[in-house]
């Protein structure tokens, strides 16, 4: 027998688990080369059948990737039922189904990435994989000579300790310091939390790598391309 099993397509192509794509095939939600698919277990070929959740092709072959500039005030969703400005705002091919690799706090700037490959997505935001990320930090002055030792040994904070593996001063005018925080940690708002903790509140955030991928120079708002190489370093 040619071909994959329609719901084993499905779960790998980042759309739930086997037995949650068994289900949006019984919900008619799935179509193969533009016919709605209601049998399990129809096989398809992977590269050539175009499949189709909710109307949207998904990519069963070949992974797409970018980085995202992510300007300030926009959610970490594809999309907002409240209509606020959302990520898929930035994403002009809605042909492909997109997931964001984790998430940044609305009010929060910079990298994030975006990809058809959903399981990677999850893997690379599960703590076990530990990928570093690094932020740029605006905070007032004068801060202590020892702020870097205090994240790096941990800062206590709700839900326990939050440690920087990193920390360094990059610009400093007396009283407006910008720094930079590397961490593993996932935690909702930890470098916010963790530097208000340590008694320095952040005037705004921006999140310039993530693992192996920089920000670089791209602008506010724009959407890039990964390299080859890069996807490489993220697989
Ligand atoms: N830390 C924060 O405070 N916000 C983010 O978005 C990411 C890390």
């Amino acid at each position: 027998v040619e071909g994959e099993r329609l719901q084993k397509v499905l779960a790998r192509a980042g759309m739930g688990s086997r037995r949650s794509c068994e289900d949006l095939i019984a919900q008619a939600r799935v179509e193969v080369n533009g016919e709605i698919v209601l049998e399990q277990g129809l096989r398809v070929d992977s590269d050539q059948d175009q499949i189709k959740v909710d109307g949207l092709t998904i990519a069963t072959q070949s992974y797409l990737f970018f980085a995202l500039n992510k300007p300030a005030g926009v959610v970490s969703s594809m999309e907002d039922p409240e209509g606020r400005q959302c990520l898929g705002d930035y994403v002009q091919n809605r042909e492909t189904r997109l997931f964001h690799v984790g998430r940044l706090d609305t009010e929060t700037e910079g990298l994030i990435l975006l990809t058809n490959h959903g399981e990677l997505a999850h893997r690379l935001t599960h703590p076990r994989y530990g990928v570093q990320k690094h932020y740029l930090a605006a905070i007032q002055g004068p801060i202590p000579r020892d702020l870097g030792k205090q994240l790096k040994n941990g800062i206590k904070l709700d839900d326990g300790y939050a440690r920087a593996d990193h920390f360094k001063v990059v610009e400093n005018t007396g009283k407006n310091y910008l720094v930079e925080v590397s961490l593993h940690e996932g935690r909702r708002h930890i470098v916010r939390r963790m530097l208000s903790e340590a008694g320095f509140p952040v005037d705004r955030l921006v999140r310039t790598r993530f693992g192996p991928i920089p920000l670089g120079d791209q602008k506010s708002g724009w959407l890039r391309r990964l390299t080859n190489p890069e996807v490489g370093m993220l697989m």
